[in-house]
């Protein structure tokens, strides 16, 4: 029997990457998304082709649900439940940016709450959910190594006085990730922190330019874009189990950026 991975925002970008990475390694994959459908689709065929070209037979089945609502969040799980009765792998990658970048003088509540929403509440309690149940099955004995990853950014440390809402949501979440290592690893369920830098997706479409001239002015050792593929192959390294005696770690895949250099 395959493991299973459920990946929330899996649809597009990030997400996407990393269902293709954990294809080509033969685990069956949950494609959650929020409202494009079609490119949810398109994630499950290239699940499918990927990983019969990598000589493995998956299931991959697309679910909607906005991670942000408590309900759907039950929901989602429900399905998991129903139709694969087991989850080896939560990986917390949904998330959105401000729909207008305002300096934190002047942005709004309207924003704040949006992103805290999506980007810190949702997937922690979406966490606690597949923790409790993830807890079950490991004292059932009905599964053996269940992992948690999430996906969090660079702005979860470093300023930008135009996105404080985002900073701030993903700030929120590299602390989900350290509770939440600190409080499952009695039940020896490990907990991981993905902190990508700048990645090429639909959500730093908007700001391509001006990321452009950074990353070829130096911002970046590593002089150049991200990729999802490079947050997936990260992924796919904690799910085949390479870290087996690390938890609450961040796992930096940003082209160098965090480096203070003098
Ligand atoms: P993206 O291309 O905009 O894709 C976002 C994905 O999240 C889509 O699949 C979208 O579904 C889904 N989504 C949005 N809101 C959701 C909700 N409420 N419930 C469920 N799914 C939802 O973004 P990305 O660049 O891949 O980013 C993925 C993650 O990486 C985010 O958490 C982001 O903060 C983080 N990140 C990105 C970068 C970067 O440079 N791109 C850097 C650091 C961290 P639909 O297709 O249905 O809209």
């Amino acid at each position: 029997m395959n493991q299973l991975a459920l990946v929330t925002g899996a649809s597009r970008g990030i997400g996407r990457g990393i269902v293709l990475e954990l294809a080509k390694i033969g685990f069956d994959v949950v494609i959650n998304y929020s409202s494009n459908e079609t490119a949810a689709n398109q994630t499950v065929e290239l699940c499918l082709k990927t990983a019969k070209e990598n000589g493995k037979q998956i299931i991959a089945e697309k679910f909607q649900a906005d991670i942000s609502v408590s309900q759907q969040r039950h929901s989602l799980v429900q399905f998991i439940k129903n139709r694969f009765g087991k989850i080896d792998l939560l990986v917390n990658n949904a998330g959105v940016a401000p729909l207008k970048r305002a300096d934190i003088l002047e942005a709004n509540e309207e924003s704040f709450d949006r992103l805290i929403n999506i980007n810190a509440k949702g997937p922690y309690f979406l966490t606690q959910l597949i923790s409790n149940w993830m807890i079950e099955l490991v004292s059932d004995n009905r599964q053996i190594n269940p992992k948690i990853v999430f996906i969090t950014s660079v702005s979860a440390y470093a300023v930008s006085l135009n996105r404080g809402d985002y900073c701030i949501s993903k700030a929120a979440l590299s602390m989900a990730a350290k509770l939440f290592a600190a409080r499952l690893a009695q039940f020896g369920i490990p907990v991981y922190e993905v902190r990508p830098g700048i990645i090429d997706t639909d959500m730093t479409k908007p700001v391509k330019e001006r990321y452009n001239q950074l990353i070829n002015s130096g911002l970046t050792p590593i002089k150049q874009w991200g990729t999802p593929e490079h947050i997936g192959k990260a992924v796919a390294a904690i799910a085949l189990g390479f870290f087996p005696f690390s938890t609450g770690d961040v796992i930096n895949v940003d082209g160098g950026f965090h480096l203070r250099i003098l």
